[in-house]
């Protein structure tokens, strides 16, 4: 019994690390997955990497349960690895026939002819090795899906690689190398350590744990070692023939290094069998501590979004085992659950799909709706942007979208404004108003933003300590950017969104990324939107509404005037002997005089009030709420400020104004009596009141000018 303690005492940390490597190899292809990757190719990895977790996890629990019939139990999973492996194969194979790669094709069948050597070769020997466990089981299985699980994480390493080599942006390529790197050590690794220590497991009694045995192991791992590494070499000449030498050396050293110190711990291990520690697991640290450097460096992973995943991929799993083990493995006989697993597999292969979107729904819904309330507010704020005409309500929403909901502790978006050909601040938050510097498009940024056409983040900026572009990044650092998005909209880069570190100083994942980019698209359509309408109701010189708008915002006013029983004014302004300033100065310095007197007027009238330019040098305003005297008093108001004005050419100006209200009340009263009017009436007796408003201002105004001109008069109330 002694002997059974040390065994087990040393086999705890071999089963620990064997987990680890489960869990780490779970969370390399969930990060494949939240990188963005769509792929089928992805989608076929990640496949790969399910089995190779639930084996390593298997094999770990195998190792480290205390009783040997609970080991047989947990045993069981190695069934469940299998039934994914036709269902790897199909997305293989979907793969290769979707994409037409023949590169990839290429890898993929050098692989398979490797794995086919490998089983044959090793047919014999590794029957004695694997029978210890299930010693009625004919066939050794456990190695034929060891060689999908090595052709799989080694092609998880192509597409690394390719990510490597191909990455537009030095942030995408270091981190592609970490996860390269940190792969690459924990495989070769938990390779040899897990294909040891399942392969002992079976050597329960003594006598099985022979010198053959290691022998065995040893060649084993000798074969996949050079498996792995004429996978990925052909890989590399299927991509990139002759520059080999050149360009992969890197990756070479690293292999070789690998490799030496992989056969000397496995050396040691075999030479002192279990009474060593099993250095060897270093690795596996290694490449944990790689991969999660490049996680958490890059941003790649959103916890909440991990654990949700993972959620759904644990319930999926008990889902499946569970039906295996209650009505297959209990009651197959142990000659037909091969072929049992197989048709399983195919069944599991026509469930999967869409069992994963019924449990995400439901893991979204139950375990977190907050997360899903986070993307459904942006999503929807994102739609809202579009309808909204009004460009100041416009950067509202935007600010509050930015601001109070993504959590970014300041933000700027710049627009490219035709006239002066410069991307213009329009709208920011924290950042200094000394900092908003209008960016010129031939500026570095714009024409980096232009090329690669995807958002930037500063860190892409650098690489080992130095500056790509200290231009660019002094513009990253006055708007205080942690990125910027394009926006794009007609292939053409219409404005750039700055976004700064969040308030609660987490980081920004792929997702808010994503989601922000998406807002970004919309803010720009609908700006260009609000710009198109804002020309359609503005007069070109003067910008004031024209005159068309005018009598539309008119009737909208009369009636919200009547429903609310609220007052509504109206001025009618006419500029006086104009016609002499015309004959004297020219038309172009008339014009000059409106537009001046036009700004005049915006400033001394309220945000809600409406003033358009009524005719050629006559304008009217709509005063919402405003009753007759208050009227009058800004009437005064306006006709004092441009006396007191002084136009271009010292020119002095005068006008005439004419006033007239309506009283909502009165009006509403009257309404009151036939409250069951159509919509249609209702609307002709606002048109009525609308006639007669500006009838009354006018003669206001007519009487304004027999008065002697420079005055204002009040037409008074609207008799209804
Ligand atoms: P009154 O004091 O009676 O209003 O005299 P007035 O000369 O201003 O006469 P009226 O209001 O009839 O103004 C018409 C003149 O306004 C004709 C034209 O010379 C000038 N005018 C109208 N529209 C424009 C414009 O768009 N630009 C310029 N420069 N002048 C305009
Ligand atoms: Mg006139
Ligand atoms: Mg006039």
């Amino acid at each position: 019994m002694e002997g059974l303690d040390v065994y087990f005492h040393n086999l705890i940390p071999y089963g620990i690390m064997t987990l680890l490597a489960g869990v780490i190899i779970f969370l390399m292809s969930l990060n494949l997955i939240f990188r963005g990757f769509k792929s089928p190719m992805v989608r076929a990895t990640f496949l790969f990497c399910i089995c190779l977790l639930v084996w390593l996890i298997s094999g770990g629990c195998m190792i480290i349960a205390p009783h040997f019939s609970i080991a047989a139990q947990l045993g069981r999973f190695f069934y469940f690895a299998w039934v994914f492996i036709p269902v790897a194969f199909l997305n293989i194979a979907y793969v290769f026939i979707g994409r037409k790669e023949k590169y990839l094709l290429m890898f993929f069948i050098v692989s398979v002819i490797f794995a086919a050597a490998a089983f044959f070769g090793m047919l014999h020997e590794v029957q004695y090795n694997y029978f210890g466990f299930y010693p009625k089981l004919k066939y050794p299985w456990n190695i034929i899906i060891n060689t999908y699980y090595f052709t799989a994480v080694g092609y998880a390493l192509g597409l690394l690689y390719v990510e490597y080599r191909k990455a537009s942006t030095s942030m995408r390529r270091n981190q592609a190398w970490y996860l390269w790197l940190g792969t690459s050590i924990g495989f070769i690794f938990c390779l040899s350590e897990t294909t040891y220590a399942v392969s002992s497991t079976a050597g329960l009694e003594e006598t099985l744990i022979t010198w053959r045995m290691h022998y065995v192991n040893f060649g084993i791992q000798l074969l996949v070692a050079i498996f792995y590494a004429l996978e990925i070499i052909t890989y590399h000449f299927a991509i990139k023939g002759k520059k080999f030498f050149t360009h992969f050396n890197k990756s070479i050293y690293v292999l070789c290094v690998l490799f030496a110190v992989n056969l000397i711990f496995s050396w040691l291990m075999y030479r002192y069998a279990y009474p060593l520690f099993p250095w060897g697991r270093a690795g596996i640290i290694l490449a944990f501590l790689f991969i999660s450097y490049a996680i958490l460096r890059y941003r790649l992973i959103d916890v909440t979004e991990l654990f949700q995943r993972l959620l759904v991929y644990l319930l999926l799993s008990a889902f499946f085992f569970g039906i295996w083990v209650i009505f297959i493995a209990r009651t197959a006989k142990e000659n037909t659950s091969v072929v049992i697993s197989i048709l399983y597999g195919l069944l599991v292969v026509a469930f999967y799909n869409p069992l994963y979107v019924f449990v995400q729904r439901f893991a979204k819904k139950i375990v977190f709706p907050k997360k899903l309330d986070y993307r459904k507010t942006i999503m929807d704020m994102s739609m809202k942007v579009v309808s909204v005409l009004d460009y100041q309500r416009l950067i509202e929403i935007i600010n509050d979208t930015i601001v109070n909901i993504v959590g970014a502790s300041s933000y700027a978006l710049l627009l490219h404004d035709e006239e002066s050909d410069m991307f213009m601040p329009i709208a920011s938050h924290g950042v200094e108003s000394t900092s908003l510097i209008p960016l010129s498009p031939m500026h570095d940024l714009l024409r980096f933003i232009r090329l690669l056409n995807k958002e930037i983040f500063r860190d892409d900026l650098e690489e080992g300590g130095e500056l790509l572009s200290p231009e660019i990044v002094a513009v990253f650092e006055a708007y205080r950017a942690t990125f910027v998005i394009p926006m794009t909209y007609q292939a053409s880069l219409r404005g750039v969104l700055f976004i700064g570190e969040r308030k609660s100083n987490d980081l920004y994942n792929q997702r808010d990324v994503e989601l922000l980019k998406i807002l970004a698209n919309h803010i720009v359509i609908a700006l260009d939107n609000a710009r198109l309408y804002e020309l359609a109701i503005r007069d070109g010189l003067t910008r004031l509404y024209i005159s068309r708008f005018f009598r539309q915002r008119l009737s909208e006013e009369i009636l919200n005037s009547v429903r609310t029983g609220r007052f509504l004014s109206l001025l009618m302004i006419d500029i006086d002997h104009f016609k002499t300033v015309n004959d004297t100065h020219g038309h172009q310095t008339g014009d000059q005089i409106l537009k001046e007197l036009a700004h005049i007027i915006t400033d001394q009238v309220r945000v809600v009030d409406i003033a358009a330019r009524y005719g050629g040098e006559e304008f009217a305003i709509i005063l919402p709420e405003t009753d007759n005297e208050h009227a009058m008093a800004v009437a005064e108001r306006i006709r004092k400020k441009i006396e007191n004005a002084e136009f271009t050419k010292k020119i002095r100006q005068t006008v005439s104004i004419g006033v007239a209200t309506l009283d909502g009340k009165k009006a509403y009263s009257k309404e009151g009596a036939a409250r069951n009017s159509t919509k249609t009436v209702v609307r002709g007796r606002a048109e009525a009141l609308k006639t007669d408003m500006i009838r009354i201002a006018d003669e206001a105004l007519y009487e304004a000018k027999n008065a002697g001109r420079n005055k204002c008069i009040n037409g008074g109330m609207i008799t209804i």
